[in-house]
């Protein structure tokens, strides 16, 4: 058995478990938003 990911959120889009460390959906590709970290562009 290999290390299971935390599923911590989920996508807004379909509903699928993400992990923190996913950019994206690996389910539909929808960006998914992480915490308040985001710098202003
Ligand atoms: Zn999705």
């Amino acid at each position: 058995m290999g290390e299971r990911a935390c599923y911590l959120e989920f996508c807004p889009a379909c509903d699928a478990p993400v992990t923190m460390a996913d950019e994206r959906c690996p389910d539909c590709g929808e960006p998914l938003a992480d915490s308040a970290s985001h710098p202003p562009d």
